[in-house]
């Protein structure tokens, strides 16, 4: 039997800029998809700057844990560019002068005109026996080194080149390594649960499976549960991930609201479709937050009536004509606020369902009664009408964000 055991990869992105508060390593995100598409499981994933020793030693403690280690950056010509070097310690192999690549670089030069710079000749330096990898993007070539089993690839750093490179030159030489296991993700969405709640309901199902892996994710569009299963078949992997999938959703319900990688949105757009359902939105603390997600979705004209962005007391009474005397006894953070915007807006605007937000986002205005992440959601149709209060936690832009959320989950439900 072949093992069923991914190959497992690293990833090293090389450069100083990736350990300052202004750059951000993506490379090793795309690279970490790619890869796991591939059938090659990430293990480890690092970030060195150009440190020519440390490197080295990265290096070599990697090739003693993983089969194959990508590696991002650090080619370019100047001495901060310390990639080549480090490899060529850590692998025990010289670099040599590759004339074709450096043909290849004074041509790319003298197409705009320009002689080569005597630098950028270190670019032509490749490892003893690497495979050269072109780059049709750049002038620093990648590298494919089957050192003592283990695959190295060394790709540029600027994202374009890298991911050109990797999807023609790397992935015909990758394919063969992973041993026929193929690794597939599928997401599942929850609405209106946190995640521990999510965590709670769910862990007892899970625990019990390896293969697939999972991992529950809090995003501001809701709970993620995401599925990893490895497998050699495509039939396998997917019997795998419907097991587990179909006996969450079990354990959630309607919660889940897709197993398709569907926003909210997008999920309350097809049910206000098929149902017929016509929807206006009412936002204080979103400030136009719901009305936009809902409008992200191409084609919402025809369920999405509008929104009403109604800040102040003096908007919510002009715009949506909510009594003075409400603001006035209850504050506009009530539950009575709220039921009264969603009634409103439902109405003026013609809609079949009206939901409605107010809250205080902070960081002022907070007062031991109405605290800070304080929000009530307010939902009227042509017979009911509800509220409810919440509590969330975060800064401003969190609190927002949850309390739109909130919105769409409690509209998702009555859409249901
Ligand atoms: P070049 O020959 O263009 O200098 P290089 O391989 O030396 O290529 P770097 O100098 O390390 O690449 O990086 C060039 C640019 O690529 C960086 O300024 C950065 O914007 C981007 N970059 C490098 N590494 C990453 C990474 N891991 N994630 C995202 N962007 C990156």
């Amino acid at each position: 039997m072949r093992p069923i055991r991914p190959r497992r990869a690293e990833i090293i992105a090389v450069g100083s800029e990736l350990l300052t508060p202004f750059r951000v390593d993506t490379n090793s995100l795309w690279l970490t998809e790619r890869l796991n598409a591939l059938g090659i499981e990430v293990v480890v994933k690092m970030i060195v700057g150009d440190d020519e020793s440390l490197l080295e030693r990265l290096v070599r403690e990697a090739l003693t844990r993983s089969e194959v280690i990508v590696m991002t950056g650090g080619l370019g010509p100047t001495e901060d560019d310390v990639t080549r070097k480090a490899l060529s310690r850590a692998l025990s192999r010289p670099l040599v002068l590759d004339e074709q690549v450096l043909e290849r670089i004074r041509a790319r030069f003298a197409r705009r005109g320009l002689a080569m710079p005597k630098i950028n000749e270190r670019q032509a330096l490749v490892l003893e026996g690497a495979v050269v990898l072109e780059n049709r993007h750049g002038t620093a070539p990648g590298m494919f080194v089957d050192h003592e089993g283990r695959a190295l690839v060394v790709l540029p750093g600027p994202p374009t080149e890298m991911q050109a490179m990797f999807e023609s030159e790397v992935v015909p030489l990758l394919e063969p390594l992973a041993g026929g296991v193929k690794i597939r993700r599928r997401t599942l969405r929850v609405a209106g649960l946190s995640e521990s709640a999510v965590d709670q309901a769910i862990a007892p199902i899970y625990t019990q499976y390896a293969n697939p892996q999972t991992t529950i994710l809090a995003t501001t569009g809701g709970i993620e549960i995401h599925l990893t299963a490895s497998g050699v078949t495509e039939e396998e992997i997917e019997a795998r991930l419907d097991e587990l999938s179909d006996r969450i959703e079990q354990a959630l319900g309607a919660r889940v609201f897709t197993t398709r990688g569907e926003s909210l949105e997008e999920v309350i757009g097809r049910l206000a479709l098929t149902k017929g359902y016509t929807i206006a939105v009412a936002e204080s603390v979103t400030g136009g937050l719901i009305a936009k997600r809902l409008t992200d979705v191409p084609g919402s004209s025809q369920y999405f009536r509008g929104g009403i962005t109604a800040y102040s007391d003096e908007a919510k009474c002009a715009l949506l004509g909510v009594p003075a005397d409400m603001l006035a006894t209850h504050g506009a953070v009530s539950a009575e606020v709220a039921e009264a915007m969603a009634r409103r807006v439902k109405e003026s605007l013609g809609a079949t369902v009206g939901v409605a937000v107010t809250g205080v986002a902070g960081p002022g205005g907070g007062t031991s009664e109405k605290p800070v992440g304080l929000v009530f959601i307010g939902l009227a149709d042509d017979v009911h009408v509800e509220s409810h209060r919440h509590w969330f936690p975060g800064d401003r832009a969190r609190i927002r964000e949850l309390a739109a959320q909130a919105a769409l989950a409690l509209l998702y439900e009555r859409l249901l």
